[in-house]
């Protein structure tokens, strides 16, 4: 589309009215067919041609990465090392279609010199950072109810770990100008502002004068957050730890909150916490804009056995900028969701696999429960696109 800008003259003053005005009753009035040039409707003096400019960038999310030690144990190594890049090799493939992918990890990679410990008091193996690297992931979101679990020494060391690794980390934070920062993503002209929120830590308090270790979904500090990073970023995205666990359904406080974020012109909203699938939503703000608002992306790997939590998936949009003369607009489109399987045999042999991969071994009515994962996803979204791994 072209855009014609022209610039018009308009003499201003040739009314009477106008005229009158600026005259003394006993002047002479100047005929105006006589003393001035004649007017001319409009005068083109230049015209500029602009064409405006439109990048896109694919943001994709996965769930809970939750490492009870049924997982570390299949991923130890004889050397005592851990590797857990077996389980991401089915998905390999998938995780690299989104430009930009964020994962939640729920559990502190504090590594096992700190001693490694799982549910309820989780600390995980700092090589969880490395696999989730290895497939792909470029931010993690690590406000969660499990961030205190084994104090300020564990968060310590994995935030460290995720800076060794070069992966950029928000939720919990090392010291109050870590938190101050927010991080950003910039990809193909399109920059990204991350932020992370937990209702809560388990009732572990956090230290005095601490509070910038985790953050807690605090709305007048979600605000501030949110106004803080329109000015450093095109889209805004947050991931919130909330909702009851194993239900399949947001609930009132989720979608009264996801209402508030879409009201501080929240672009997307990243739900975590019930170890479940629940349905993605687009919500409206009170400007008209459209925020999407995926409830709960369900476990992306555990070793939780039950059907629903072993269900998680990556969700994706599209987000396209269109940039013209000094104004930009962010549009969303084409919300997806490839569901995921976690698998595993008798806790040995943990990996994640495409569903409409998976075998009727690996799940019995393999090819049911996938159809009715398909169904429940789209309850909000009609159209959701659901992405298959050919
Ligand atoms: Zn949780």
């Amino acid at each position: 589309m072209m855009l014609r800008i022209a610039v018009i003259v308009t003499i201003l003053f040739l009314t009477s009215g106008c005229l009158n005005r600026f005259t003394r009753p006993n002047e002479i009035k100047p005929k105006a067919d006589q003393t001035l040039p004649p007017i001319k409707p409009s005068l083109p003096i230049t015209s500029i041609e602009e064409k405006p400019v439109v990048t896109k960038v694919t943001l994709g999310a996965i769930g809970d990465i939750l490492i009870h030690d049924r997982v570390y144990f299949d991923a130890e190594q004889r050397d005592g090392t851990y590797n857990f890049k077996k389980m991401f090799t089915e998905v390999q493939r998938m995780l690299q279609v989104p430009d930009i992918l964020v994962a939640n990890q729920e559990t502190m990679i504090g590594g096992k010199e700190l001693r490694l410990s799982a549910y309820p008091s989780f600390n995980s193996p700092h090589e969880v950072g490395d696999a989730l690297k290895d497939a792909g992931v470029d931010l993690v979101t690590v406000a969660n109810n499990h961030s205190l679990d084994r104090g300020e020494m564990v968060i310590q060391s994995a935030l460290t770990y995720w800076d060794t690794l070069g992966i950029p980390y928000t939720g919990a934070f090392k010291s109050q100008a870590d938190h101050d920062r927010i991080r950003t993503i910039t990809k193909n002209g399109i920059t990204f502002s991350f932020l992370s929120y937990t209702y809560g830590t388990n009732g572990i308090p956090l230290p005095k004068g601490k509070s910038y270790l985790v953050n807690m979904i605090n709305e007048t500090q979600i605000h501030s957050d949110v106004e803080q990073a329109k000015p450093i970023s095109d889209v805004i995205v947050v991931a919130v730890h909330w909702g009851k666990e194993y239900e399949r359904f947001p609930n009132k406080t989720q979608m009264g909150l996801a209402q508030k974020l879409a009201d501080l012109g929240v672009h997307i909203v990243i739900g975590n916490h019930p170890h479940v699938l629940q349905p993605p939503a687009w919500v409206i703000g009170k400007k008209g804009n459209e925020t999407l608002v995926l409830y709960s992306l369900g476990n992306f790997l555990s070793a939780q056995s039950e059907l629903h939590t072993r269900i998680g998936g990556l969700a994706s949009i599209d987000v396209v900028k269109t940039k013209m003369l000094d104004k930009s607009t962010i549009k969303l489109s084409k919300p997806s969701f490839h569901p995921t399987y976690n698998y595993d045999l008798y806790w040995r042999q943990f990996k994640i696999i495409s569903m409409d991969r998976l075998t009727n071994e690996q799940l019995d009515n393999a090819s049911s429960h996938y159809e009715k994962m398909k169904r429940h996803m789209s309850t909000f979204i009609r159209d959701l696109h659901i992405v298959t791994s050919n």
